[in-house]
């Protein structure tokens, strides 16, 4: 069983060889820092979070260097700063703190190295010098501009000319540059810009643009060829596409990433998520209004990363639902799944047949769906057992259960209500239903819910 990914690249499912499989490397587009993440970000995050998972499992955890950049220094950054009428650095500080926690939330794993752009300068000011040595790119009035002519296979991994990319894109017009089509590598500061924006260059005072940080910090960390790039499929181009000019002209013989991975965009109700329209919202809303981050989580991983995924109410409320199915197995079996070694998941062939076709999660899903049913209807203690340890391996490795069944239902210990429901339960056997019901309505009235399952057990949880 080989892992196979689509390559953007070849625009093929391609089986995944690495470079060197005692250190495999991937790097991520990371997030811009001048707001929340909203809940496109995040997908894009879970995607990654996924692969970084199914790389570990394949390879070992320690062999996998997984890169995720903060994108520290932008123009969307000096506007928003400028808003809030703060320093840049307490700005991105700030939403770097907020990203990690929103994340986590999520229960994403946290990347190998999170390298911020604006501790790169050195090394993004010394791969620009390179490209201007070598004809690649040239100085103009503060600014250095790349120089696509002298790029060879510019536009290959959109499958596209460059006529056509061009015109479908925002182009930034600038009297310093010799082609349209140039993009910038340095720009000198504005006369207002906040001095933590602001780094000396042999050009100009000013400031990188977005793609060099990550041809720069990509080399950095994994060197100049290295096995996986991914990024929301948005960034193709022009982004991805400049990546590759800038590396590959910076290196002569290197081919950059290997690997292109792109996941599909979010849209909302069938509609692109805008603030205009009002379907905008961010990870915190959703966590504000007390949904659970894995039910988030869950949402991403039942639409396969490459399709678009359409975000309703009902995908929300679904995932709730499979996920409390889920965990009151877990809450039955809690006695015996609790010595279960996490770190050694017994994966079924089933479930790395799915994983490794291109990151099937929701082919994985439907499988626990399946070890759901046969769970519900097994006879006897053993198969339950069995079923109920696939359940929960699978779940972990896709980074669901990373709560307890008690508190996922938030199940409320106070030993009175143990009292209660036991004295309930009492009462059930004895087929007295009168007492029954009232020591139900009694629990309603100190906001305890109940729910009688068909074994006759019963769970509960605060309301
Ligand atoms: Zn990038």
């Amino acid at each position: 069983m080989a892992l196979k990914l689509f390559n953007s690249l070849s625009q093929k499912l391609e089986v995944f060889i690495p470079i060197n499989q005692e250190n495999i490397g991937v790097y991520v587009c990371g997030p811009t820092v001048y707001d929340r993440p909203h809940i496109g970000n995040a997908r894009s995050v879970v995607v990654y979070d996924i692969l970084y998972r199914v790389l570990s499992y394949v390879y070992g955890k320690e062999k996998v260097s997984y890169i995720r950049n903060i994108t520290d220094v932008d123009d969307k950054i000096n506007i928003a700063a400028k808003k809030a009428k703060i320093p840049i650095r307490e700005l991105t500080s700030t939403m770097i703190e907020y990203f990690n926690q929103d994340m986590s939330s999520l229960n994403c794993l946290k990347p190998t190295i999170e390298p911020r752009a604006t501790d790169h300068i050195m090394e993004i000011i010394n791969m620009i010098d390179k490209l201007i040595q070598n004809g690649s790119a040239y100085h103009a009035n503060g600014h250095v501009y790349f120089s696509v002519a002298s790029s060879k296979n510019y536009g290959e991994l959109s499958g596209r000319k460059i006529e056509e990319l061009i015109a479908g894109s925002r182009i930034e017009i600038s009297t310093y540059k010799r082609s349209p089509e140039d993009f910038v590598l340095w720009k000198p500061a504005s006369k207002d810009d906040d001095v933590s924006s602001i780094f000396d260059s042999p050009w100009s005072k000013g400031r990188p643009g977005w793609h060099i940080e990550c041809s720069a910090m990509s080399t950095k960390y994994l060197g100049k060829d290295f096995d996986i790039h991914g990024g929301g499929i948005d960034l193709i181009f022009p982004h991805h596409t400049n990546e590759i000019a800038q590396s590959c002209a910076c290196y002569k013989n290197s081919s950059y990433a290997k690997y292109w991975v792109h996941n599909g965009f979010v849209t909302v109700d069938g509609d692109k998520m805008s603030k205009s329209l009002g379907n905008f919202f961010t990870v915190q809303d959703l966590l504000k209004k007390n949904i659970r981050g894995e039910s988030i989580r869950y949402v991403y991983l039942a639409t396969h990363y490459r399709k678009p995924l359409n975000w309703t109410q009902k995908t929300l409320d679904d995932a709730k639902k499979s996920l409390d199915s889920f965990y009151r197995v877990l809450q039955a079996q809690s006695a015996n799944l609790q010595n279960l070694e996490r770190e050694q998941l017994c994966i079924d062939d089933e479930v790395k047949d799915a994983l490794y076709d291109d990151l099937n999660t929701p082919a994985v899903l439907g499988y626990m769906h399946e070890t759901l049913k046969a769970y519900n209807k097994a006879t006897n203690e053993k198969k339950q057992l069995e079923l109920s340890i696939k359940l929960y391996n699978t779940g972990v490795l896709l980074g669901l259960f990373a709560t307890t069944p008690d508190k996922w239902f938030k199940i409320d210990s106070n030993p009175e209500v143990v009292k209660l429901i036991e004295q309930r339960s009492i009462a059930k056997k004895n087929k007295c239903w009168q007492d029954a019901d009232e020591i139900r309505s009694k629990l309603t009235g100190m906001g305890i819910v109940l729910e009688d399952h068909p074994d006759g057990t019963t769970s509960w949880y605060k309301k």
